[in-house]
């Protein structure tokens, strides 16, 4: 069941997704899927808005009609008992249609606002007594602070247990961020130097070149910590902290990462202005197009204080990260359309290749999230010649350009994994606990102080300039997103 199946998420990831699925024979003949909206619609309506979504997204899209007759409508008000009834009605007689044996995932595509109340009048109304499994999907964000991520925690566990419960961060259904575990745990070169004696710092940058949309309202109120950093962005560096986990389970793997959130230092009262900076877009031009200033926005406060973009230090204080600060920054009308991972090896003992105009760069290992997928390997090497000098190098892998293929769409991935009750890319209470608590920290003392300066950097650019500082005042600088793209195979 599609909570929210007229919306945009459903229409350009949920319904493409499960297209894939299909062709690729993960979903088989034995399901359906019921999409609930409040908007009043035939079965034969929603089945063409699917085939038109798939359509738009996916190339090849024969079948589409044998895929799109597993698909039923209910119009529903979420906050309305009765209509829960004939929902149950008709999942019911969907269940014995297809034989699904009482198995059912509710997926809460829609306002957060509203997850706590249909996940309790999915029990009261009885859509949880089933024979098979019953499992909940749960979009982002999960709360607005500790306390509120508390309270919806609360009224979602009346009706599921924590296993049913599948919260999507779609970060984790990326495949480079699944490959940071590979490239971490599948390679001896690695692992040895993954630590404070051989890297000096990790950066990690998650930049949009749009602003803020039509998603004005909803981004007043949660701002880029909120939106970006609570989540995906902590969700990066714990994967690339943890230890180890014994075994490759679900169980295993979250307890490493929640390791991480534990040990992450503390940001709270003046610490947090020397430790964050908070941004937001001025008016700027790119490619000789006039773009407005946050503040200018549909359904933005026009004194608006919320932050636009976020650069963080963070400290993880364990044995393996002690001393190696972990930059992030995240924002949104900044110069390029980029996540990317930068790990920063310490500088070699003595350079002997010191010569005239040789500096010697550190190496690098870039991890390439999107839109790039890959790894770059920035080592030295001798340059061409009579002389020995050292000049860079890169090793590259364009994960395109050594398949052949595009990768599965994160949605996809996630989709499978909840249908085959997989929650290891999913996140547990936990983490969600405990990235709240580190993030209301900061986000208590952003909004007791006004930020003067608003707005501080210019739409097309890198974040402000207080941001660099961040870093320069540890001798260390942001490795420019650009420089660093993967040369096109
Ligand atoms: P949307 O506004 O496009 O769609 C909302 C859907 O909810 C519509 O189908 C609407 O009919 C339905 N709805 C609203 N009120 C209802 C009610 N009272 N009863 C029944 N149905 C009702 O929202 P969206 O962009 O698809 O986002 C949905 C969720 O996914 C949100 O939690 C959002 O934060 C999250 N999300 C969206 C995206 C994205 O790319 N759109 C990405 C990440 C997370």
């Amino acid at each position: 069941m599609i909570f929210g199946a007229t919306g945009d998420l459903a229409n350009r990831k949920l319904y493409p997704s499960l297209y894939r699925l299909y062709k690729k024979g993960k979903l088989a003949e034995n399901f359906a899927v019921i999409g609930i909206a409040r908007r009043s619609l035939t079965n034969e309506d929603f089945q063409s808005n699917v085939r038109k979504s798939v359509q738009s997204a996916v190339e090849c899209s024969n079948d589409l009609e044998q895929f799109s007759s597993h698909f039923y409508y209910h119009s529903h008000d979420v906050t309305d008992s009765s209509s829960y009834l004939a929902l149950k009605n008709l999942a019911n007689n969907l269940d014995s249609h297809y034989k699904l044996e009482g198995n059912r995932i509710f997926y809460l595509a829609m306002a957060p606002e509203f997850f706590g109340t249909i996940a309790v009048h999915l029990k009261e109304d009885g859509l949880t007594d089933v024979a098979g499994y019953k499992r909940l999907v749960i979009e982002k964000p999960f709360g607005h602070d500790l306390e509120s991520a508390k309270e919806l925690n609360k009224q979602i566990r009346q009706a599921f247990s924590e296993d049913e419960i599948y919260r999507i961060d779609h970060y984790l259904g990326k495949e480079m961020v699944q490959n940071i575990e590979v490239i971490r745990f599948a390679n001896a070169i690695f692992e040895p130097l993954w630590n404070n004696r051989y890297i000096s710092n990790i950066q990690v940058t998650s930049s949009e070149v749009l602003g803020v949309e039509e998603r004005g309202r909803y981004y007043e109120k949660s701002g880029a910590l909120r939106d970006m950093v609570q989540n995906h962005m902590l969700q990066m560096v714990a994967l690339l902290a943890m230890e180890p986990p014994i075994k490759l389970t679900t169980d295993e793997i979250r307890s490493e990462k929640v390791k991480v959130f534990r040990a992450f230092r503390p940001i709270e009262g003046e610490e947090v202005k020397t430790h964050f900076v908070r941004g937001q877009y001025a008016q700027g031009t790119v490619n000789a197009e006039s773009l407005p200033a946050y503040r200018e926005e549909t359904m933005v406060d026009p004194q608006s204080n919320t932050e636009t973009f976020v650069a963080g230090k963070l400290l993880i204080d364990n044995f393996r990260w002690a001393g190696v600060p972990f930059y992030i920054r995240t924002g949104k009308r900044m110069k390029a359309k980029s996540t990317k991972i930068v790990i920063q090896f310490k500088d070699i003992p003595m350079n002997l290749y010191y010569g005239k105009d040789q500096t010697l760069n550190p190496n690098l290992l870039v991890i390439h999230i999107q839109p790039d997928e890959g790894i770059t390997l920035h080592l030295n090497a001798k340059k061409a010649g009579q002389q020995l000098d050292a000049t860079p190098v890169k090793l590259n892998y364009a994960n395109k350009g050594i398949d052949g293929i595009n990768t599965p769409e994160a949605y996809e991935k996630l989709l499978l994994d909840c249908i085959s009750g997989d929650a290891t890319n999913f996140t547990h209470w936990d983490e969600v606990a405990l990235s709240w608590s580190f993030v209301d920290k900061i986000s208590q003392v952003w909004e007791n102080t006004k930020e003067d300066n608003f707005p501080n950097y210019p739409a097309g650019t890198m974040g402000p300039k207080a941001a660099d500082e961040l870093l320069e005042q540890d001798g260390y600088f942001w490795w420019p997103v650009t420089d660093l793209d993967i040369e096109k195979c």
